[in-house]
């Protein structure tokens, strides 16, 4: 097969990067490990910046996203008993967006067929080839076959862990990090929230955060 940009991860990265492209005529095939139903699965966000919202909106599928999704203007840090409130849609014009990276990357899949933007899901071993010519390709395992797509750019949107990010060659390219020394544990419970913005705390033991995904379901 060939195509003009194979992406890599159907994420809520490659997905957009699809649809954005699609937009502008440009041909897409993306090459996703997992199946649908995994991707939909996977928990993660829930609160959407501006970025991400004018970015739905630009390619017209923004529609639920603000029917169900929940403005918030602000959100409280937390000290010991001070509760302190970051008056956001004050301070910069604009709300931020609870809704979602479930719902969000589902608006974004439900509407590839229509607009053709080729999904394969459950692509095993996703390699890339000669990724510093003219001509990269990758090549993947599906069905017991091995499948190859020619492209003339290949978008590695497969988040840290995927095979993207170690094919590039060693002294091309800069990496910025900084670690932290902390983990997360996350709770995602069926009950209201239990205020009605976000809640940052500060604690002697780390840090804490009291999220929502819904009118019904706390994080
Ligand atoms: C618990 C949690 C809470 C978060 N909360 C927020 C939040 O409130 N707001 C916010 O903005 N961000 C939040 N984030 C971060 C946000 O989830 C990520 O920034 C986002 O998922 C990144 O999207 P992505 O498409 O780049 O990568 P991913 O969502 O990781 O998608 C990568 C895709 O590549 C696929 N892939 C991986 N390896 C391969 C392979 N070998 N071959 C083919 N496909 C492959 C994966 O299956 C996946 O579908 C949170 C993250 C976590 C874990």
């Amino acid at each position: 097969m060939r195509t003009q940009v194979a992406i890599i991860g159907a994420g809520p990265a490659g997905l957009l990067l699809g649809h954005l492209l699609r937009a502008e005529g440009i041909e897409v095939v993306v090459v996703e490990r997992a199946t649908p139903d995994y991707v939909l699965g996977r928990i993660r966000a829930g609160v959407l910046e501006r970025t991400a919202t004018m970015l739905m909106e630009r390619i017209g599928l923004a529609e639920r996203m603000h029917r169900e999704g929940l403005p918030h203007d602000g959100f409280a840090l937390a000290d010991g008993d001070r509760l302190i409130r970051i008056p956001v849609t004050e301070l910069t014009g604009h709300h931020v967006l609870v809704y979602g990276q479930t719902e969000l990357t589902r608006d974004l899949m439900d509407a590839a067929p229509e607009r053709g933007l080729q999904v394969i899901y459950q692509a095993a071993d996703v390699a890339l080839h000669d990724i510093d010519s003219d001509a990269p390709y990758i090549t993947y395992i599906r069905e017991g076959r091995e499948e190859r797509i020619d492209a003339t750019f290949i978008c590695g949107c497969d988040g840290f862990h995927g095979p993207s990010r170690k094919a590039i060659p060693a002294g091309v390219g800069a990496v910025y990090e900084k670690v932290y020394p902390f983990g997360w544990l996350g709770i995602l419970a069926d009950v209201p929230p239990c205020h009605h913005e976000l809640i940052y705390a500060n604690h002697d033991r780390g840090f804490a955060l009291a999220s929502m995904r819904s009118e019904t379901r706390s994080r």
